[in-house]
């Protein structure tokens, strides 16, 4: 299949990309290594192709989008993954962001609401080698089963930060989740230092597609 190969012109480009995350400001190099290893146009529709190593976000059907570069370096970045660690994705979308923090060694969870995008996605990724865990639903409540995460990454814009997310970190765990309105929001960490103690960041502003569900748009 011509769309899954990787040729030295793909490869001149994702360092292309690293470079200007870099200029943006992204310092974390296990971040940066990720990002030129998975090959992004892999995720993308033939007709856009030629735009896979903007750092913008794209269309990815069923109204969805794969998140900016910048963005998921941003996220990634904050959550300060370790191998091993168990981390929950929320909105798994096209399965870039996962195949990022599969690429460095965390145990993946991931939730995707849309029955045709968790299709999809779920046959890909093995594809190219990304082995994570596929979960179909509302990922507004997390997923208590599987709970608790080391770490919890919502890639949707969320109202506020839902009750149920926190109480699915382990202690010292993490939360990184863009909260505010339906157009903008503030990027948060949230570390569980104790039980009780909940210790909050607030970061940039940026724009997410929605989160739906119950703690969610709707
Ligand atoms: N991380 C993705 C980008 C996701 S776009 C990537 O790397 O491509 C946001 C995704 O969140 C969409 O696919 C949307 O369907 C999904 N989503 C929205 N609300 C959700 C919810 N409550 N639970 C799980 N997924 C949700």
């Amino acid at each position: 299949m011509l769309k899954l190969e990787d040729s030295y012109l793909h490869k001149g480009q994702r360092r292309g990309l690293i470079r200007t995350l870099r200029e943006k400001g992204i310092v974390d190099e296990a971040v940066l290594d990720a990002i030129n290893q998975i090959p992004r146009h892999f995720f993308f529709d033939s007709a856009l192709l030629s735009h896979a190593y903007e750092d913008k976000a794209f269309p990815i059907g069923e109204g969805q989008t794969i998140s900016q570069p910048y963005t998921v370096a941003f996220q990634t970045s904050l959550l300060d993954i370790k191998p091993g660690e168990k981390v929950l994705e929320i909105g798994t979308g096209s399965g870039y962001q996962a195949g990022i923090l599969y690429c460095m060694g965390a145990n993946v969870h991931t939730v995707e609401y849309n029955k045709v995008l968790y299709e999809r996605t779920r046959r890909f990724l093995p594809k190219i080698g990304v082995r994570v865990q596929h979960y179909w639903g509302d990922g507004s409540l997390g997923l208590p089963e599987k709970a608790p995460f080391d770490k919890i990454i919502v890639t949707a814009g969320a109202p506020l930060v839902p009750k149920t997310l926190l109480a699915q970190l382990t202690i010292g765990g993490m939360l990184v989740i863009p909260v505010g309105n339906r157009k903008t929001q503030q990027m948060l960490r949230l570390t569980r230092k104790t039980d009780k103690q909940i210790i909050r960041e607030n970061f940039d502003n940026f724009s997410f597609v929605p989160l739906l569900g119950d703690e969610g748009w709707e």
